[in-house]
């Protein structure tokens, strides 16, 4: 083949795929694909593994074969390579004899570009597994090949003879997770021993972390999901059970959420899929089985309702918010009472200690009073220099105090407890609680009884957990999770060390920032983005493709801001190429050419109601009071109609005094059309729309 260069590459990008920027190692992947040479990519979900493939698929003359795992993921790939214009299709053994051979026919003609297959069926496609028509061969989600990998499937282990039997075929392996064994094991397996490997970074800057802990936390749930309306996100709970009164308790506050886990019939849970992925149902309580193999562009957040038992999953699963590379949030509940169960799962099974360490990674990540991102990523062994300032952390840093007092009074109530009772029994003693559980083991009686009323239980609570990760006291696992002493107690309690303790955090006033500002966008939901979004999943419907495929919400941001009106002006946009433009184009443009005429139309509406008023002799304040609006937009309203020649006696609204001021001021300030430098210039004396008026007139007179 000829040698490809970077502008061919960059048209191919725009004029199929609508992008005008090759993302991370995008560019060079596609270069080496084209170079014939084989291929390992490691890129985080998200990152856009699909087009490094794919477009080199354009430049070959044979098809690319897409091996994938999972067939709801293949339609969703072929659907969207469908959407830009580019033929593609899969094979798999539920397709009748008729639709099989279609695929071949396909094949044999040179019609497709892409063939989507499952491993388990290549077996079938024997009669065209050979060089005259394969070109190029892909291998997504590689880390199933791996027994080392988290997911090892058994059917990718057949994949091992591609390289034999077609030596000339570039095989390029792609997948999201894979430690340094597992990506010596794929090229093993794959025999692609020399395969050049890309790794980036693992860093997806869009998602902000944030860790609560778990008090109230269906509260908590529903306000965050009230405060983003229209957007989708998954919850992610430790169980079965969870995932259905969780939803359960949604659906009751009003917000369409649905429970999935491996529970529901596999017709229900297809049915779920299909709706979240269509825009259908925003919300889903879901244990792990979900996301997985859901390419979803437009999921904006995660919560984690129970702590994930080790920071891979919680990656991954955070990972499947914000494809798009719009804003998203990841949001984490952290409770001890989680970290309790997750141990006991763990207890007794083949690699109790390694499980153990996972899970202790992800609870220091958890409680950490630094950078989580830094954390995060050291975990996967890249290391960041500067704080990421979008976490929680970063946004609201953890502020220390002296808690040696506090850490005395918990160390005695555990002392005098003789390290029997779990966190809760503590607490309550520290408290003083008259429950029967403490009044029938005689607690009121100790020393420490009622020691710390002042403070709340999930003050206590948070305090307590600090000292255990600073070494103070220890959970007996085995011992029903009672709170016992360790070497450092005694330090803090008999040899006057200090502890330091951080305040636990306030989300009040985020949250009040957070209302107000969706309060905002209640009002203005008939915004262009509102309509722009209806339109996209009108369209979806009708060519039954999930909304996202038609554009995703990043282009349809960009349309909502940058209002194209022309074609040239519409294939400008990221995401666009020239089969969206053809397709899409119109209708897009229709909306937005009617949601400006009604916005034009509305505005003169307005003004002239305001006239009707101004004639029946209404005041400015009864306008104002009548039409619900401020008495400064009446005032601009009558200006507007002044300066338009109507019959409107401006100057009782003012003084000759107050004209020759502004006069004056508008010399000084060299005809300065903004409000404010007036207000200042008049050392603040003169009303606004006073100041307003007498520049309508003094712009009449001139
Ligand atoms: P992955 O398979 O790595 O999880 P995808 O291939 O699904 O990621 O890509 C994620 C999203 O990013 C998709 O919506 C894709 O269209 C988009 N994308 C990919 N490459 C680019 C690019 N160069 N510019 C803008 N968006 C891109
Ligand atoms: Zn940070």
């Amino acid at each position: 083949m000829e040698q490809v260069v970077e502008k061919e590459l960059l048209e191919k990008l725009k004029s199929n795929f609508g992008y005008d920027s090759f993302r991370l190692e995008q560019q060079q992947i596609i270069e080496n694909i084209l170079a014939k040479k084989d291929t390992l990519v490691i890129m985080p979900t998200g990152g856009g593994k699909s087009i490094c493939y794919q477009l080199p698929s354009l430049f070959f003359e044979g098809i690319t074969l897409v091996i994938s795992p999972l067939i709801a993921l293949m339609k969703d790939q072929v659907d969207s390579l469908k959407a830009n214009g580019i033929p593609a299709t899969f094979f798999n053994s539920s397709q009748s004899p008729e639709e099989q051979q279609q695929v071949f026919d396909d094949v044999v003609t040179k019609k497709i570009k892409l063939l989507y297959v499952a491993p388990e069926s290549l077996p079938l496609l024997e009669n065209i597994l050979n060089q005259a028509y394969i070109s190029s061969i892909a291998i997504d989600e590689a880390h199933c090949i791996s027994a080392w990998g988290h997911d090892f499937r058994p059917s990718y282990k057949q994949l091992a003879f591609l390289k034999k039997s077609l030596p000339e075929v570039p095989i390029t392996a792609l997948t999201a997770t894979a430690d340094q064994a597992t990506q010596e094991d794929i090229l093993k397996q794959l025999a692609i021993p020399y395969a050049t490997r890309y790794i980036s970074s693992f860093n997806r800057e869009n998602i902000s972390l944030d860790v609560r802990p778990a008090n109230q936390r269906v509260q908590q749930i529903i306000k965050f999901i009230e405060k983003r309306p229209n957007q989708a996100g998954i919850i992610y709970c430790l169980s079965r059970k969870a995932t259905e009164q969780l939803s359960n308790k949604l659906l009751q506050n009003n917000i369409q959420a649905k429970p999935y886990h491996a529970g529901l019939s596999f017709e229900e849970r297809a049915k779920t899929q299909e709706e979240f992925i269509k825009d259908e149902c925003e919300v889903i309580c879901a244990t792990i089985a979900f996301g997985m193999g859901i390419d979803k562009s437009n999921v904006r957040w995660v919560i984690h309702y129970n702590m994930p038992k080790n920071i891979e999953g919680y990656y991954q699963e955070i990972g499947r918010s914000g494809r798009d590379g719009l804003p998203a949030k990841a949001l984490l509940f952290h409770s001890y009472a989680d970290v309790i169960q997750l141990r006991k799962f763990i207890e007794n099974t083949g690699n109790q200690e390694v499980q153990e360490a996972k899970l202790d990674r992800m609870k220091q990540f958890a409680e950490a009073t630094v950078c989580r991102r830094k954390i995060l990523l050291s975990y996967f062994g890249e290391l960041i220099e500067k704080d990421c300032g979008n976490c929680d952390v970063c946004s609201n840093p953890p502020q220390f105090f002296d808690g040696t007092v506090i850490a005395q009074k918990v160390l005695s109530a555990i002392y005098r407890l003789k390290g029997q009772e779990a966190m809760g029994t503590v607490i309550d003693v520290l408290k003083g609680a008259r429950n029967s559980n403490i009044l029938d083991k005689n607690y009121d009686n100790l020393k420490t009884y009622g020691a710390g009323k002042d403070i709340s239980w999930k003050d206590w609570q948070h305090y307590i957990i600090q000292l255990i990760n600073q070494g103070f006291c220890q959970i007996a696992f085995h011992l029903n999770n009672a709170l016992q002493p360790t070497a450092f107690s005694k330090k803090v309690l008999f040899e006057g060390e200090k502890v330091q303790l951080t305040t636990p955090k306030e989300f009040k006033k985020e949250e009040k920032i957070a209302t107000r500002k969706t309060t905002v966008k209640k009002q203005t939901d008939n915004s262009l983005f509102e309509r722009l979004r209806k339109l996209r999943y009108r369209i979806a419907k009708e060519e039954d493709i999930a909304a996202y495929l038609v554009f995703s919400d990043a282009t349809l941001r960009e349309i909502e801001k940058e209002r194209p009106q022309t074609d040239g002006e519409f294939l400008a946009i990221s995401g666009v190429g020239q089969r969206k433009l053809e397709v899409y184009g119109g209708e897009f443009m229709d909306e937005i050419k009617n949601f400006l005429n009604e916005k034009r139309k509305n505005k003169k509406d307005t003004t002239l109601e305001t006239y009707k008023l101004y004639q029946e002799g209404l005041t400015v304040e009864e306008i104002a009071s009548y039409r619900n609006l401020k008495s400064a937009t009446i005032f601009s309203h009558l200006s507007k109609l002044y300066l338009e020649g109507k019959n409107i006696n401006l100057k009782t609204y003012t003084t000759p005094e107050v004209l020759k001021q502004v006069a004056n001021a508008k010399k000084v300030l060299q005809e300065e059309v903004a409000l404010k430098p007036y207000f200042e210039f008049l050392k603040e004396e003169v009303p606004y729309d006073q100041i307003r008026v007498a520049l309508t007139i003094l712009q009449k007179e001139s």
